[in-house]
């Protein structure tokens, strides 16, 4: 999608710190980490939630493979302390770049409930 900043990084033609590949699915390192890891997880292709992805071709193999990626990122990072996997979504969740991504954070105990 034009003007997207998630598309641009996924296809290659906006610089950003590559951490993994799955199948249709990329890994980066958030730009302004809120823990010593945070990583982003998300669809090579557009979708701006995680309902869309869904609800999108072969959407129940993208989710897999995006909570796959995600976790397994999160296992190696926080070993026994843990990690968190968080979704922003919408307005009300937080959500600022409208292309779906999970939040991989670890190396820090996590307060709950979230601000
Ligand atoms: P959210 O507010 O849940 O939509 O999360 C968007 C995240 O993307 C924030 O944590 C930003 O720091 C991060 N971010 C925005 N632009 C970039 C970029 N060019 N490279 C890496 N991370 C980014
Ligand atoms: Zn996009």
């Amino acid at each position: 999608m034009a003007d997207c900043v998630f598309c641009k990084i996924a296809a290659g033609d906006i610089p950003a710190k590559v951490i993994d590949r799955g199948d249709g699915v990329v890994a980066i390192e958030d730009l302004n980490p809120q823990a010593p890891t945070h990583l982003l997880v998300m669809p090579v292709e557009h979708f701006a939630t995680l309902r869309d992805v869904a609800l999108g071709p072969d959407g129940d193999a993208l989710v897999a493979e995006m909570i796959d990626v995600a976790s397994r990122l999160g296992s190696d990072r926080g070993g026994e302390r843990g990690f968190r996997i968080v979704v922003n979504t919408g307005a009300d969740g937080g959500q600022t770049v409208g292309h779906v991504h999970l939040h991989v954070l670890a190396g820090r105990a996590m307060s709950w409930p979230p601000g």
